[in-house]
């Protein structure tokens, strides 16, 4: 039944969009974070809805649903309705947890439209203010000795802190505590607050905070330093090159959203990207927005299929799996 009413509602969207080319959107949008408010996903995903808000003329409702990694929130839009009035911003996670998860209430590479890639953001590796170790040999060297005590603040399996904090472990050879939570927005109220130790978290979650120093950085994980943290070294340079990880983001609809729509939102999508109070906000932290050819269904699916392979052979190396 739900099906047959998603459908009449996909081709009422359709019919509407031939019928006139301004006809969607002609409602609120909700688009879904899979995390908590106040964290590094929720924080790009507001502000690229409120651009294409402005461009699509109708107000962009963020959403958040957190748990187990993004994939409770990626299967509640695999099952709305597919007329564009409900989106889904994930990361990275999309493409880990297909392999990661062995059960998944969707399935990843059929269970979704593709809007476009949105954004690629490095990691930093940072601590709690009064960790001892002032550096990232120094923090290797604690963690190692104190490993049933460190804790290590991640957003679940899956999610780009799990996976940064995974290569960090292995990378180091010993695995610590790790504390999960719906969403490194909250993770980082508890690392300020100093009820966890380390974490590995996107820039556009950390960088106010190494800036203003409440928080302690180790190393980012891009290949350069980034301009708004010159001070703090690329894990290569702190000796641990194994620690390299960039994250991106994608957008995306239920599977049977008419591609008229898909391509709409790609269109708003392009120029959300380039309202330069997204430009300078994502460049005070320490991200960039996708180019005009990545922010299309095309690229995000290629993206998509190429990450799920270069994952899963890491992952089953690991042998980690989540039920
Ligand atoms: N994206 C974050 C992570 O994967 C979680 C979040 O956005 O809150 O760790």
């Amino acid at each position: 039944m739900r099906k047959f009413a998603a459908a009449l509602a996909a081709a009422a969207t359709l019919y509407s969009f031939a019928a006139g080319a301004q006809a969607y959107p002609e409602r609120t949008i909700t688009v879904v974070v899979p995390f908590s408010a106040g964290g590094p996903t929720d924080t790009v995903t507001r502000l690229v809805a409120e651009a294409m808000s402005k461009d699509l003329g109708q107000q962009i409702i963020v959403e958040n649903v957190g748990g187990a990694g993004g994939t409770l929130g990626a299967g509640r839009v695999a099952q709305a309705d597919p007329d564009g009035y409900s989106l889904l911003l994930h990361h990275i996670g999309m493409a880990t947890s297909a392999t990661l998860y062995r059960k998944l209430a969707y399935d990843t590479l059929n269970s979704f439209e593709y809007v476009g890639l949105v954004t690629e953001v490095p990691m930093t590796i940072v601590g709690r203010k009064d960790l001892e170790p002032t550096d990232l040999k120094g923090l290797v060297d604690y963690a190692k000795a104190n490993k049933d005590t460190v804790t290590v603040a991640n957003a679940g399996i899956g999610a780009a802190s799990h996976l940064c904090g995974m290569l960090f472990m292995s990378a180091i050879g010993t695995p610590l505590v790790t504390v999960p939570y719906k969403g490194t927005g909250p993770a980082m109220t508890d690392l300020l607050g100093g009820q966890v130790d380390i974490m590995c978290d996107q820039s556009t979650n950390t960088t106010k905070q190494i800036q203003g120093g409440t928080i302690k950085a180790y190393a980012v994980t891009s290949a350069e330093r980034l301009d708004v943290l010159p001070d703090v070294p690329t894990t290569t340079e702190a000796g641990l090159p194994e620690v390299q990880v960039g994250i991106w983001h994608g957008l995306y609809a239920p599977k049977g959203t008419p591609a008229e729509v898909t391509e709409r939102l790609s269109k708003s999508l392009q120029v959300a990207l380039k309202d330069p109070n997204v430009v300078a906000r994502f460049a005070e932290l320490g991200t960039k927005p996708s180019s005009e050819a990545d922010a299309t269904p095309a690229a995000l699916k290629a993206r998509l299929e190429g990450e799920i392979a270069r994952w899963k052979p890491i992952i089953e190396a690991a042998g980690q799996y989540a039920d």
